[in-house]
C-alpha cells in the first residue's frame, strides 16, 4: 500500500500500536525508547526536566515524579507503566497502579530505596552480604562498628548512589564526624569487603515467571563511578554463574518481579556477596544493545508487555566503556573496529554519564585491545 499525504503527517501513533508509559525520561527512557520503536511501540515520559533527554524518543510530560496526577496523565491510555529509576515514589506507582498494569510493582521500589531493607530481603533469602548493621542515631555508632568490624562504610539508608553518601571510617573516634558529613539520619554500616572485583547479573523475569540471566558481568569502578563493563565476565567457572544466577532468581521470584533486574556483586575468596539491586535496565547492562541476541532494553519491554523473553547470549565478547562528563570526538571512536557510539545528547557535566560507547570482539584479546584504544579517546573529567 503505498503512503497517502496525510499518512505522512499523521502526528499520532497508528491505531493500536501499544504505549509504554516510563516514569523518568533519562537515557536509560530513551534507550527503552530507541528499543522499543522497531517493536511498533510507543513512549510517554514522565520527567521533571524539559530537557529530558528520552523526550527525542516519545511524548514527554514534565512534572516531578512524586506528582500522581502527573504520572496519572503519563499513564493515560497506556498498556503498561515502568520506571527506569528507582528513585521514583512507590506512592507515584500505587496510584497509577488502580487503572494500569505497573512493571516492576512498587514493592521492589521499597526495597530498592532503602539499604537496610534491602540486605534484610538478601539475609532472608539466603543471600551471601557483607556484615552490617543499622544506625539510628549516634549512640548506635560503636555498636555498629564492633558488630560490622573496621574498616567500616557508612552509608545514607537511602537516596545513595554512584558512591555518593558514604563514608569510610577506620577507628570509632572518626565515626561521629562521618556520621555528621552524611547528614546525621538513619544510616547503615558495612563492613569493608576486600573483594577480588565487583560483577554484576542482569536478569529477567516475565509475567508467568519465567527467567533469563545473562552471563555474569566484570564492571570497573574508578572514583564511585562505573567506567568499563565487560561480558562474559573473564574467569568465571560455571558454577560463580550458577551462583550468580541462583541470587538473581530468588529475588525476582521473592519480588514477584517483572521486567529486568540488575543485583550488583562483590566477588570473594570465590563466593558472590550482593551489594544491592537495581529494579530497572542498568549501566552494566549496555554492552547488550549491539552485544547480545536480545537487548536488556528490549527484554524489558518484552517481559512488561508479556511477550516472550530473547536469548541472552553474547555475541563474542562485549564491553561498555562509559563517557563521563564529554564525549570522545565521534569519528575517532567509529574508527575503533566494533565500537558503537550512543550519545545520550546530555549538555557536558563534570562526572555526568553523556553516553557510551559500546565494544564488541570476535574474542576476548580483541576486545582488551578495542577498549583500550576507546579508553584512550576518552576525554573523563569525572
Ligand atoms: P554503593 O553505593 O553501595 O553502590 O557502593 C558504591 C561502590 O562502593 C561499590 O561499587 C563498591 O566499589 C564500593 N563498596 C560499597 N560497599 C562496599 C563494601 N561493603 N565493601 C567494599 N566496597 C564497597
Amino acid at each position: 500500500m503505498s503512503l497517502t499525504e496525510t499518512d505522512h503527517a499523521a502526528p499520532s501513533p497508528p491505531v493500536g500500536s501499544p504505549v509504554v508509559a516510563v516514569l523518568g525520561g533519562g537515557q536509560l527512557g530513551r534507550m527503552l525508547g530507541l528499543a522499543g520503536i522497531p517493536l511498533g511501540l510507543r513512549f510517554r515520559f514522565l520527567d521533571p526536566s524539559p530537557e529530558a533527554t528520552a523526550r527525542a524518543v516519545g511524548e514527554l510530560v514534565v512534572g516531578a515524579l512524586a506528582d500522581e496526577d502527573a504520572a496519572r496523565r503519563t499513564a493515560d491510555t497506556a498498556t503498561v507503566v515502568t520506571y527506569e529509576w528507582e528513585g521514583v515514589p512507590a506512592g507515584t506507582a500505587r496510584a497509577v497502579m488502580a487503572e494500569h498494569e505497573v512493571r516492576p510493582g512498587p514493592r521492589a521500589l521499597e526495597v530498592a530505596q532503602d539499604r537496610l531493607a534491602e540486605k534484610q530481603t538478601f539475609t532472608r533469602l539466603g543471600i551471601g552480604v557483607a556484615p552490617y548493621a543499622a544506625v539510628d542515631g549516634p549512640d548506635d555508632l560503636a555498636g555498629a562498628l564492633a558488630a560490622v568490624g573496621l574498616p567500616a562504610l557508612l552509608k545514607t539508608r537511602r537516596g545513595g548512589y554512584d558512591g555518593k553518601g558514604q563514608q569510610l571510617v577506620r577507628d570509632v573516634a572518626s565515626a561521629r564526624a562521618a556520621w555528621d558529613a552524611l547528614g546525621g539520619g538513619a544510616l547503615l554500616a558495612e563492613g569493608v569487603v576486600p573483594f577480588s572485583r565487583e560483577l554484576s547479573v542482569i536478569a529477567a523475569r516475565s509475567v508467568d515467571g519465567t527467567t533469563a540471566c545473562y552471563p555474569l558481568v566484570e564492571n570497573l569502578h574508578e572514583r564511585g563511578i562505573l567506567r568499563v563493563s565487560r561480558a562474559p565476565a573473564p574467569r568465571v567457572p560455571a558454577a560463580l554463574q550458577a551462583a550468580g544466577e541462583t541470587i538473581a532468581t530468588r529475588l525476582l521470584d521473592d519480588l514477584d518481579y517483572v521486567g529486568v533486574l540488575t543485583v550488583e556483586l562483590f566477588e570473594h575468596g570465590g563466593e558472590l556477596l550482593a551489594n544491592e539491586i537495581a529494579p530497572r535496565v542498568h549501566n552494566s547492562g549496555h554492552w547488550t544493545i549491539e552485544g547480545a541476541d536480545t537487548s536488556q532494553f528490549e527484554q524489558h519491554l518484552r517481559a512488561v508487555l508479556e511477550w516472550p523473553l530473547g536469548s541472552t547470549a553474547v555475541r563474542g565478547s562485549a564491553a561498555m566503556v562509559n563517557c563521563i562528563g564529554a564525549l570522545p570526538d565521534r569519528a575517532s571512536v567509529l574508527a575503533v573496529p566494533g565500537a558503537h557510539l550512543h550519545d545520550y545528547e546530555k549538555a557536558p557535566r563534570s562526572g555526568r554519564k553523556v553516553g557510551h560507547v559500546t565494544v564488541v570482539a570476535p574474542d576476548d584479546a580483541a576486545l582488551d585491545t578495542r577498549i583500550q584504544q576507546v579508553r584512550a579517546l576518552q576525554r573523563d573529567d569525572g
